[in-house]
């Protein structure tokens, strides 16, 4: 990474850059009507212009792939059509109908939302200001659905615009620093103001993550390519620098598969479990120095000892990089506080939210497979 001094040196100089605003909404939108690809939440947004469908795929879409983010979107709607049937669902049903996307703090906060919606008798928010006043909306996500269901011209930055905006001006360092970040979103906020801003936001995001890729983006094919320095002085590989990555924490875990008779437990996670609160799994215990304690409050009875190990699994959650043995043992009689609920193994994947438990399932699975 260059010297703090160097890198303010490269921000400075940059700040009296800007792209041809004009020349970019041109282009760029006529790119984008003739690209763009019909996405479930596009599609859906031309046909009923009802703004639930995109609020869902903001929030979905929040660290998370299109391609995870696809099927899940269209089972959830399937079985929530609108904010009011999400509002009077019970949150169990909200974390079961978005099951291994990950981040469930973001649905919890959409259940939230909608609920606050609903029995305050208010209405969906019909500004920037008020769509940032709602749980679980940061600056991003309120930008982008005020840009695309309101018109309004809020420019969003992620990762894929700081990309192409390092890339036209031939920024060298990091895309994400603060003042790149605030200058970038000036231009695009200049941008959305020249006409249709959900198009300009929408068609910069679908150019990041389609032409101007992070290696070997395909110039050729790209509407700004004049206007790109980096293009012009053959930098694309050094424009951005590569962002510095945060080292993961790595932690050990137990889980702890209890059954009998061809059904298996599953506990109800306490508020207070570090990894996974509040959702129905197996018992997860945690290293702290030597010894094993419940992740959260103790629900699971004692600490396991001398359970049988079927092999372990990797599992990543934000910084965390998880390694979790998977032990297995015959029902308890009696276990302390946590609600738990027994059930057929048929029906267990189905009720597993994290893919942490569902690793650890499947590993379960094949062990007695090959038992029999
Ligand atoms: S010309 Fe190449 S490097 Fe420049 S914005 Fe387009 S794809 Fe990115």
């Amino acid at each position: 990474m260059l010297p703090k001094k160097s890198i303010d040196k490269i921000v400075e100089s940059t700040s009296d850059h800007s792209v041809d605003g004009l020349f970019f909404s041109k282009k760029i939108l006529a790119w984008y009507r003739s690209q763009e690809r019909p996405l479930p939440w596009r599609v859906l947004w031309a046909k009923h212009r009802d703004p639930w469908h995109i609020w869902v795929s903001e929030i979905m879409l929040q660290q998370t792939l299109i391609k995870s983010v696809i099927p899940v979107y269209e089972r959830f709607l399937t079985q929530f059509p609108s904010w009011a049937a999400l509002a009077q669902a019970p949150q169990e049903d909200v974390r079961l109908a978005v099951r291994g996307l990950g981040y469930y703090r973001r649905f919890d906060l959409l259940h939230k939302a909608c609920r606050q919606l609903h029995f305050e008798n208010k209405t969906l928010p019909t500004s920037h200001e008020a769509w940032l006043e709602m749980p679980g909306i940061g600056p991003y996500t309120a930008a982008a659905i005020a840009s695309i269901t309101l018109n309004l011209p809020h420019g969003v930055v992620d990762g894929n615009v700081e990309r192409v905006f390092c890339r036209l001006l031939d920024i060298r360092t990091e895309p994400n620093l603060p003042a790149l970040k605030k200058q970038f979103k000036k231009e695009m906020d200049d941008i959305c103001h020249m006409g249709s801003p959900g198009d300009v936001n929408q068609a910069v995001m679908e150019l990041g993550q389609t032409i101007c890729t992070p290696s070997n983006p395909l110039c050729e094919k790209c509407p700004l390519q004049q206007i790109c320095c980096a293009y012009s002085a053959s930098s694309q590989a050094l424009a951005p620098a590569a962002k510095t990555k945060q080292a993961p924490i790595d932690v050990k875990l137990r889980l702890e598969i209890i059954h009998a008779d061809n059904r298996a437990e599953l506990y109800l996670r306490p508020d207070d479990a570090t990894f996974l609160k509040g959702t129905w799994g197996f018992p997860t215990y945690r290293l702290h120095g030597t010894s094993w304690r419940s992740d959260g409050k103790s629900t699971h009875g004692p600490s396991p000892a001398n359970r049988k190990s079927i092999g372990s699994i990797k599992h990543s959650i934000t910084k965390h990089r998880i390694t979790a043995d998977v032990l297995v043992s015959a029902a308890r009689k009696s276990s302390k506080a946590s609600p738990i609920r027994q059930m057929a193994f048929k029906d267990v994947e189905k009720n597993l939210v994290s893919n942490l438990d569902r690793k650890a399932w499947n590993l379960f699975l094949k062990a007695n497979q090959s038992k029999n």
